[in-house]
């Protein structure tokens, strides 16, 4: 079988038509017909390989909505027809102790959908069936892709850390991560706050879930937050005064880091110890979590807050986003 991808041929390349073949469907395989794909930062990383383990002809896409195209023999959870996502995982070992312990993400053997495999900017992705989970009734695909990466990334540490609906939750960035954070956050009961620069995000913030918001850039602002919050999700990826943040943690507060930081974190460790604080980070979620998300979003009403391009114009949706004129995810749709 022939899939119609767009890749780039090299680093930070445009993406142009580029077809490849599947080859047979292995028995634990599952083929996705892609009908939408989101777009992730990493993708961004992956194509400028920023983490040097990009292999070219590079097909981007890791946020994949769409149906069952086929079932390897072996697969037994979904069909033919099925409505169902993919995110940043292709697949997992199931057999090493963090697998057997339901910590997939975890995985050492994990297979990275873009890496060193074809994503989904194309018409078909292959994976394996663990991976490839079921989109609930009431959640629209079209605007679900986001849920897999983004959406799981920032939902995560909500059951990794038990977190109760009474405590105090800080957002800092609202973004394709921040913009879900928030809504999760308030739909887990939790009283939210927003810290974004910018002053059109500010209001929608309030609308996306957040309760109040803080300036970012305003030192003053952020020191009226001391010792309030119990979470902190980081979901920036530029460097900040982390440790104006960690002073607006309770004690035994933690501060979560999810965008991606490439520089050393410089962290005073004396209210640390005081604070008994502590400094975490998580990529991604198991696809037992991911499953429980999409129940949860299609309980709660929530879903990405997208902008569409069709798939054709692909190098223009990526220019968007690396223009960080995204509002908040962008999602290609097959064309
Ligand atoms: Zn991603
Ligand atoms: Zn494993």
């Amino acid at each position: 079988m022939i899939v119609n991808a767009y890749a780039a041929s090299e680093k930070n390349g445009p993406l142009k038509p580029f077809q490849y073949e599947l080859g047979p469907i292995g028995p634990q395989d599952v083929d996705i017909s892609v009908e939408h794909c989101g777009i992730c930062h990493s993708d961004l990383s992956m194509l400028q390989n920023e983490w040097e383990m990009t292999a070219y002809p590079f097909v981007p896409g890791h946020e994949v909505t769409g149906t069952v195209a086929a079932v390897g023999a072996q697969v037994t959870h979904v069909a033919v027809g099925d409505r169902v996502g993919l995110g940043w995982h292709a697949g997992y070992c199931m057999t090493c102790q963090e697998c057997l312990d339901g910590h997939h993400n975890m995985c050492a053997t994990a297979a990275g959908t873009i890496v060193g495999r074809h994503g989904g900017f194309a018409d078909t992705v292959r994976a394996r069936g663990a991976s490839v989970i079921r989109l609930p009734e009431g959640i629209d695909s079209s605007k679900a892709g986001p849920l897999f990466c983004g959406g799981i990334t920032v939902f995560n540490p909500f059951v990794q850390y038990e977190i109760p609906p009474t405590a105090r939750v800080g957002v800092m960035g609202i973004g394709g991560l921040g913009h879900l954070a928030l809504q999760f956050a308030h739909a887990w009961g939790c009283r939210v706050t927003a810290f974004t620069s910018s002053g059109s995000k500010q209001a929608e913030a309030l609308k996306l879930g957040a309760h109040d918001t803080i300036n970012s850039r305003d030192p003053a602002a952020i020191a009226t937050a001391r010792g309030q919050f119990d979470l902190l999700l980081c979901t920036v990826n530029v460097r900040l005064d982390w440790n104006a943040y960690l002073a607006t943690l309770k004690p035994r507060g933690r501060l979560h880091f999810l965008g991606v930081q490439t520089e050393p974190l410089d962290l005073n460790m004396i209210p640390m110890l005081f604070g008994q604080l502590s400094v975490s980070s998580s990529p991604v979620g198991s696809p037992g979590t991911i499953a429980r998300m999409l129940t949860f979003c299609d309980t709660h009403g929530i879903n990405a807050v997208t902008e569409h391009f069709p798939m054709s114009r692909v190098n223009e949706a990526l220019a968007h986003l690396h223009e960080g004129k995204a509002r908040y995810r962008i999602v290609l749709d097959r064309d």
